[in-house]
């Protein structure tokens, strides 16, 4: 199932709860995340019915290496010949195939992360992303750092639409939330990470929830301006 949330940027649903975006631009697709070992499958078929096929997914960034986001995405890059990219802070645990104990905050997380059905078949990055700077290629999104739900996690900007793609930045479950503590890497970090995000959006899109586009975005603004550390 796929939705476009704003001009070029589609939201696919690779489970019932989770999303992966594709971004259209000159040169094919940019992917931003892919998902479980399901994913690929799902994104591929999305990428035929808007009338693509597999090679025109040109490069998948990920916005960080957990496995709800890049476990399907050796098996996708196989399928397209599409390039990785991923914060240099996170590729260690894309090269390492799961999540380092020192990774998650707490003991749940850490616990968690030595089940087999969270680790994923290891894979290098073509290149590394740094704050501030457009993705190599598709130079219409802005790369923001937001550490603190993992070390080298990255908000994407698209900054044609105005439109936020979040990642685990920011849950949209039912209500918009930090998420679970546990599982983020330095807890205190998530909030004061928000703080340089532009407020004036169009769209804003999660991994996990719908997403949230006219004047639902000011529900957005508001959990931003209420967080702590917020002026
Ligand atoms: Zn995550
Ligand atoms: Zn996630």
């Amino acid at each position: 199932m796929h939705t476009r949330i704003a001009p070029g940027i589609i939201r696919v649903a690779t489970s019932r709860r989770d999303n992966a975006f594709l971004v259209a631009g000159d040169d094919g697709y940019t992917l931003v995340d892919v998902g479980w070992a399901g994913a690929p499958r799902i994104i591929l078929d999305t990428v035929r019915e808007l009338g693509g096929k597999p090679g025109d997914i040109r490069r998948i960034v990920l916005t960080h290496a957990h496995p709800d986001h890049v476990q399907g995405a050796a098996e996708l890059r196989r399928r397209t010949g599409a390039q990785v990219l991923i914060h240099g802070d996170d590729l260690p645990w894309l090269e390492a195939g799961r999540v380092s104990p020192e990774g998650r905050s707490g003991l749940a997380g850490r616990l968690l992360d030595r089940l087999p059905k969270l680790h994923w078949t290891p894979l290098s990055a073509d290149a590394t992303v740094t704050d501030g700077e457009f993705v190599d290629g598709a130079d219409s999104l802005r790369v923001l750092h937001t550490p603190g739900h993992s070390p080298g996690h990255i908000v994407l900007l698209h900054e044609p639409s105005r439109t936020a793609l979040m990642g685990d930045a920011v849950f949209n479950r039912g209500e918009l939330a930090l998420g679970p503590a546990a599982l983020a890497a330095d807890p205190a970090l998530r909030a004061h990470s928000l703080q340089r995000l532009p407020h004036e959006l169009q769209a804003v899109g999660f991994a996990h929830g719908p997403a949230l586009t006219g004047a639902d975005v000011e529900d957005f603004t508001r959990f931003l301006t209420g967080l702590p550390g917020s002026d």
